[in-house]
């Protein structure tokens, strides 16, 4: 047995950065502190890939929502101001843009305090962006944002979240996205595209008549000719926008192997499509839709996923490889544990209503305690672009904190990182890691 001493915790958990005390030797406060002062520095200054969004390049114009209006009208906040009133749902969503956040503003803004992570997150960008945000004045924050020209207001929104590149989700069966691509544009190299085709797996009649309206000779059983055919769909697709990887969402339910056609759909066409092409199939599982569907977009839930199934693809498909998240706080330590037997299996995110602080610090040091660094620990999920400053921001106070504790438990052992290998580290969970798998 070695004769190490018996260390308080506090203790333990402090050293300094770039080589000071070893193990067994004093270590103070102040050290942690600049251990910590040290990760935030480089947290706070590691650009980010932010693998997931909701975000339109600017040539898709009114697409790329901004502003706001916008940030106020996000469903998180449609769906928090729609329980502290009792304007009927229909009402709300007859009311215009301007109307909807009117009420927003004053049903959480003004008659309550913003506590919300989502109403936080408005406050977080506007001060980020110099506006006053004590004077609570909306007509000003209008008038702020009506002056800003769009392209000049992207690049410092990037700068002030530190996002260098950024996924959007592209449909191809959503009207308004898919005629930009058919034309053709030039594409802003900091945006890159996803391909979404939840039709094709999760309402396959609908998406199959879609299809043939197209000129792809499909019918409504899933026969060798519609599969090659939806083949032929994805080739077109993956190819036009220059897709990263592939993606869908899947309710608590999904199953595969089942006789079903959306286990059909992947095994026959997706996955093949996804092999050829070495490209990653992004699951984001768990999502109930509709719960409330009078609160639209809005209204869906969370439910807690069979990962069997994704058990089932990692081991029956080495050759693919799966980006997943989960949307259930309760799947997120069996997703970790088969995270660890499937090289092909990659975590991303802490989606939706797992993206509050206190689940996402959970989340994150769970991870980084069963997987080390080999995930990525955050996507934005932002659908207005002002959101990324405070979805970044937010984040990186957390990843600081989780990682100071994991560094500090190294030092205690006498294994002190340097500022070189902290920064690797860092790079790797903020984007570096992703682009490995992805070449992989
Ligand atoms: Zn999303």
């Amino acid at each position: 047995m070695n004769s190490a001493r018996k260390v308080n915790p506090r203790e333990r958990r402090a050293s300094l950065p770039g080589g000071l005390p070893a193990s067994g030797s004093t270590r103070s406060d102040a050290s942690r502190r600049a251990l910590a002062r040290q990760i935030e520095r480089l947290v706070g200054t590691t650009p980010v890939f932010d693998i997931h969004t909701h975000l339109y390049d600017p040539a898709f114009r009114a697409l790329l929502l901004w502003g706001i209006d916008d940030l106020l009208v996000y469903h998180y906040l449609t769906a928090e101001v729609l329980r502290q009133t009792d304007v009927p749902y229909d009402r709300f969503w007859s009311l215009p843009k301007a109307r909807q956040a009117d009420l927003i503003w004053e049903q959480l803004f003004v008659r309550h305090s913003p506590v919300s992570e989502a109403c936080r997150g408005v406050l977080t960008s506007l001060n980020a962006l110099g506006l006053d945000v004590r004077k609570r004045d909306l007509p000003a924050l209008r008038r702020w944002f009506a002056a800003q020209d769009l392209n000049t207001y992207l690049d410092r929104c990037l700068a002030l979240a530190g996002v260098e590149r950024l996924c959007m989700t592209n449909s191809p069966f959503d009207d308004a996205e898919r005629p930009v691509w058919e034309r053709g544009f030039r594409r802003d190299a900091r945006f890159l595209a996803a391909l979404r085709i939840d039709p094709l797996v999760v309402a396959w009649p609908d998406a199959g008549a879609q299809l043939a309206a197209w000129g792809y000779g499909v019918s409504r059983s899933l026969s060798a000719q519609t599969l090659r055919e939806v083949r032929r769909f994805l080739e077109v697709w993956t190819g036009r926008i220059d897709a990263q990887y592939l993606m869908v969402s899947l309710p608590p339910d999904f199953a595969i192997p089942a006789r079903t056609g959306a286990s059909q759909m992947f095994e026959r066409a997706v996955l093949p499509h996804c092999r050829d092409h070495g490209l990653p199939l992004a699951l984001m599982l768990g999502v109930k839709r509709a719960v409330n569907p009078e609160l639209r977009l809005a209204g869906d839930g969370v439910g807690r996923s069979d990962l069997r199934a994704l058990e089932f693809l990692c081991a029956a498909y080495p050759r693919n490889k799966f980006l997943v998240t989960v949307l259930s706080r309760e799947n997120q330590h069996e997703l970790c544990v088969l995270a660890r037997k499937f090289r092909n299996l990659h975590l991303f995110g802490c989606w939706w209503f797992t993206n509050v602080p206190s689940v996402i610090d959970e989340i994150t040091r769970l991870r980084l305690e069963l997987l080390g660094l080999s995930f990525t620990p955050q996507h934005s999920d932002a659908r207005v672009l002002d959101q990324l400053i405070y979805k970044w921001t937010h984040f990186r106070r957390i990843l600081a904190g989780a990682l100071t504790d994991q560094y500090s438990d190294l030092c205690a052992t006498g294994w002190e990182p340097t500022v070189d290998e902290i920064q690797r580290d860092v790079s790797d969970l903020l984007g570096g890691a992703f682009v490995r798998f992805c070449r992989g």
